[in-house]
């Protein structure tokens, strides 16, 4: 899912759990299952290169911790609970960080491992490269989609 989802989704687990290590716990959960949800990728891991792919990265990235950031504006939550939302925002995008760190330093072991074990949470992935299931459209950013906008109502409404 796009980085956006996982910072809003890490955001809402951050707020309403109060047990740090539990955030840490069940962002990184959360991340893998909605991972295993069908949505689309905006770039193909195997041949997009860091140089035409960064802007899209950053762009994901903003838009999520910038929400996030709205939210502390003007709902100012207590420090704390500010401080939880993005302990589980950070969380929630490592795995994807990870992956990221993985595409610049390839002979890592560690980050191979968590690599593979990422790509394998990715059910859709195991269809073929140009099936209708992987494609970047509306249908399947539904549930990003979905997901970002439940994650929104009860950051800011609930
Ligand atoms: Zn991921």
């Amino acid at each position: 899912m796009i980085l956006a989802t996982h910072a809003l989704t890490g955001a809402v687990i951050g707020k309403n759990i109060t047990n740090v290590p539990l955030i840490i716990l069940t962002s990184l959960s959360i991340h893998f299952l909605m991972d295993s949800f069908r949505h689309g990728e905006y770039f193909d891991s195997r041949v997009a290169k860091i140089k035409n792919t960064w802007w899209k990265v950053a762009l994901d990235l903003l838009i999520g911790l910038s929400l996030i950031i709205l939210l502390v504006y003007f709902k100012t939550p207590s420090p704390i609970e500010t401080e939880r939302m993005f302990i589980g925002a950070f969380f929630s995008l490592l795995p994807d960080s990870l992956t990221l760190m993985y595409w610049a330093f390839r002979e890592n072991i560690l980050l191979a491992k968590i690599k593979s074990f990422h790509s394998w949470a990715h059910h859709y992935s195991r269809f073929p490269k140009y099936s209708p299931e992987r494609q970047w459209n509306l249908r399947n950013a539904s549930n990003d989609i979905f997901i970002s906008a439940f994650a929104i109502l009860i950051l800011f409404f609930l």
